[in-house]
This record gives C-alpha cells, structure tokens and sequence, in this order.
C-alpha cells in the first residue's frame, strides 16, 4: 500500500520545507538544504509526496481530454487522431504510472532554488533551466558535487526511453532502491486492478513492458 501510495503512513511533514516525505528521509533532506543555503542556494520543494488518489485525479483528467496530452518535444497532441492507446502512452511518457510513480514513496522530490533568476520566477521544469546557461545552473553543479553525501541521487538523469529526463528530481537512495525492488509487476497490477483509472484495462494488458520501461529504467545511484 505504501510503495503505490495508496496510504501516507511512511510519510512526515517537513514544516521547514513545506513538504511531505519519507520519515526515513526527512533529515537527510534537511541536511541537504542546510548545506545547500551555505552556499546561496535556497532549495525549495516544488512536489515530494503524491497519493495514488491525487494520481489517479490527473491520470483521469487526461485520459478524458480535460487536460493537455504533449509529445516528446512537448508540443500538444491532437487529440482527434489518437486512440486510446496512443493516449495512454502518451500519458505515461509526462506523468509515469499512476502507482508506479516514486512520488509515491515519498523518497522523491521535485526542487529548485529560490536564489536563482529574477524576481517572481516562475520555474517551469525544464532541462535547459538546469543546463550550463540555465536559471538553475549553480544549483545543478551544486547536486552533482554534493547530494550524494546526503544520499540523493537523479533517477531520471538521461532518456532511457521512458520517462523524459528530469533533472529537478532527486531520489533518496536507502529507501528509494530497496522499494524500487519491492515495487514488482504484481505489487504494481494488484494497485491498478482495484482503482477507479481509466483506460486500466489497456495499462494491465501491457504492464511488463510498461513497468520495464516507466518503472525499472532509471538511473542507479553513483558508486
Ligand atoms: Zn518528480
């Protein structure tokens, strides 16, 4: 139940950080953003915890057409001209697996710095903020020198044909490796068969090659 967030009862309130996470988790995230701060970087939280329910919400929302579908590039599809898999697969390379999603685990964080760019900056989660030219270049330099100290890792460094890179989202390696393994094909079905997710006939028919590609395809963490 926790590994597809269907209860939070591995998950903490972080008041400093304003977020949710791991119990296990919450003061190596703490560390981090003290470490961070010393240098002038202000990170702040922008997701941790999701519930399957919330997942579910939006998971829904899209697959009936009441939110965007984007491509790879991340220009909107049309949505005349996809069937219901082509809308499912497309769901999947934006937001993963409802369930199958790290947030899920309360391991995962979604984080900027609030020090970095103007003032009122909107961050939008892209991969050219965290580039070399990037608004968040210092804090990217920053992680890549320093969060593995504090046991944090990028899960979605590179495009392994799965989920897009992402490079805002760090993984908290002691719990987050042991429950990628837990996290098997029937953990994973058991959730989705027994949930209100449309279109759950399609995802459970392909759930091998789904969990193989949204779910196992990640970076491990260095070292
Ligand atoms: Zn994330």
């Amino acid at each position: 139940m926790q590994l597809t967030g269907r209860v939070a009862s591995h998950i903490v309130e972080v008041p400093e950080l304003r977020c949710t996470v791991h119990a296990a988790a919450a003061a190596a995230l703490l560390a981090m953003a003290t470490a961070a701060r010393e240098q002038g970087i202000e990170l702040i939280i922008v997701s941790s915890f999701r519930s399957f329910q919330r997942q579910a919400a939006i998971w829904n929302g899209k697959y009936r057409g009441e939110r965007a579908l984007l491509d790879r590039t991340g220009r909107a599809l049309e949505r005349a001209g996809l069937d219901e898999q082509a809308s499912v697969d497309a769901i999947l390379l934006w937001s993963a697996l409802r369930g199958g999603r790290r947030h899920h685990w309360g391991t995962d964080v979604d984080i900027v710095d609030r020090a970095a760019g103007p003032e009122g900056y909107r961050p939008q989660l892209t991969a050219a903020e965290f580039a070399a030219r990037g608004v968040f270049a210092k804090l990217d330099s920053w992680l890549v020198a320093n969060m593995s100290r504090f046991g944090f890792f990028r899960p979605y460094s590179r495009d392994l044909g799965g989920v897009l890179p992402e490079p805002w989202h760090l993984s908290y390696a002691p719990v987050a490796v042991p429950a990628l393994e837990s996290l098997t094909v029937e953990v994973l079905a058991e959730a989705i068969a027994g949930s209100g997710l449309c279109g759950r006939e399609l995802v459970l028919a392909r759930l091998p090659e789904i969990h193989a590609r949204y779910v196992k395809a990640v970076d491990a963490p260095a070292g």
